[in-house]
């Protein structure tokens, strides 16, 4: 089911002042995506996803699922949250402690007056499916982290919802099992055919786990594209900066040579891939400290060589961290464990062209 959210904004007011949690965001949710809201904390996802499910009313705008408006103000429809089809997952297990894996998955089905042995059924299946086949019967609380939060997974699914959502669902789970999890979800999300909308402030999580992510900041959608996308190739600062590591340099734009955009910036003069920016403006340089090829002895490159100083050498176990000075810039660099540095010494290195992505200032 395609969600569409048009010129929906929410506005609090607290101590005389209105905050807008959500400020005339639109936004194209595709069927059958894993949809991620990513941004820091405050900047709106909770409240987006709210309103989504029908928790929240909107002050403006309209929310349609499967081209069915479930929110309208000017229209005045406003679909409850129980007639919109939804299955959600929250930060906190939400499971009922009190409840046995099979009660706390059935109970969606029993508010509803499903015959009995339908609902035996269905939660059969849909423990199969989480695979928790053989946990009916324990109570909720003694079940792994992991386990409860699957069990909330089987508890949004057993009414065969059109979309499901979450909220920070892995967010109390440790690291480790976070990412288990994360793959659990991934493959049983694939599995399904539907719609998920995931909101996190994680950006790994993020990156790992959604076809699509949403980038958001003081209410407003910056950038929606694919994990890659985002990642590689950011059109705005904010986004390229928030998704991950990044040196960020300002530039000018000197010329457009050779199929590259060619700028001018403390590490000199640096071929980038190229961009529809004007000659003369200023734009930021982005450099992922991964992308940063530490060079041995008298190297030659096409492009972009730069020699710098080694300020800091910190071994992080699978590679160095290395901050590098090229004049008044500090770098950092993400290299290889095996390559042999010392702190203090001169350095040389090259930057991709493919790598050196120009965004907005
Ligand atoms: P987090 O990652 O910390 O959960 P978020 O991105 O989900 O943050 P929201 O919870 O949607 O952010 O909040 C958006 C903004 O609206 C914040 O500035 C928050 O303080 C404000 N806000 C949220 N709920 C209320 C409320 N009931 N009354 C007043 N302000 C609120």
């Amino acid at each position: 089911m395609e969600i569409r959210i048009e010129g929906v904004s929410r506005y609090y007011y607290s101590e005389g002042k209105t905050i807008k949690a959500l400020d005339d965001v639109n936004l194209t949710i595709a069927a059958n995506q894993i949809f991620t809201l990513l941004g820091p904390s405050g900047c709106g996802k909770t409240t987006l996803l709210r309103c989504i499910v029908g928790l929240e009313m909107p002050d403006t705008g309209q929310i349609s699922i499967g081209g069915e408006v479930v929110w309208s103000k000017v229209a005045g429809i406003s679909v409850p949250p129980e007639k919109r089809g939804l299955g959600m997952v929250f930060q906190t297990y939400a499971i009922w402690p009190h409840m046995s894996v099979f009660d706390n998955v059935a109970y969606p089905l029993q508010v509803r007056g499903m015959p009995k042995a339908r609902i035996r059924d269905k939660v059969a299946d849909t423990l199969r499916f989480v695979q928790l086949e053989g946990f009916e019967r324990r109570p909720a609380t003694k079940l792994s982290g992991g386990q409860q939060q699957r069990v909330a997974l089987a508890r949004a699914l057993v009414a065969e919802p059109k979309v499901i959502l979450f909220d920070e669902p892995l967010s109390n789970l440790d690291a480790k099992l976070r990412e288990e999890t994360r793959k659990e979800l991934r493959a049983f999300l694939g599995k399904l055919k539907i719609t998920a909308v995931y909101v996190t402030h994680d950006r790994v999580e993020a990156l790992a786990l959604s076809d699509s992510i949403a980038v958001m900041r003081a209410g407003q959608i910056v950038e929606v594209g694919t994990p890659k996308k985002i990642y590689f190739d950011a059109d705005h600062r904010f986004v390229a900066d928030f998704i991950g590591r990044a040196n960020l340099i300002p530039a000018r734009v000197r010329s457009h040579e050779g199929g590259f955009t060619i700028v001018e910036s403390a590490l000199g003069t640096v071929a980038c891939e190229q961009r529809d920016v004007a000659l003369g403006s200023e734009a930021t340089l982005c450099i992922r400290p991964e992308f940063i090829r530490i060079v041995a002895g008298t190297a030659q490159a096409a492009h972009n060589l730069v020699n710098g100083r080694v300020d800091s050498l910190v071994f992080v176990g699978e590679a160095y961290e290395v901050e590098i000075r090229v004049g008044d810039v500090l770098l950092l660099a993400k290299v290889s464990a095996d390559v042999t540095l010392a702190e203090g010494s001169a350095v040389s290195f090259t930057l991709e062209p493919a790598h050196c992505l120009l965004v907005a200032i």
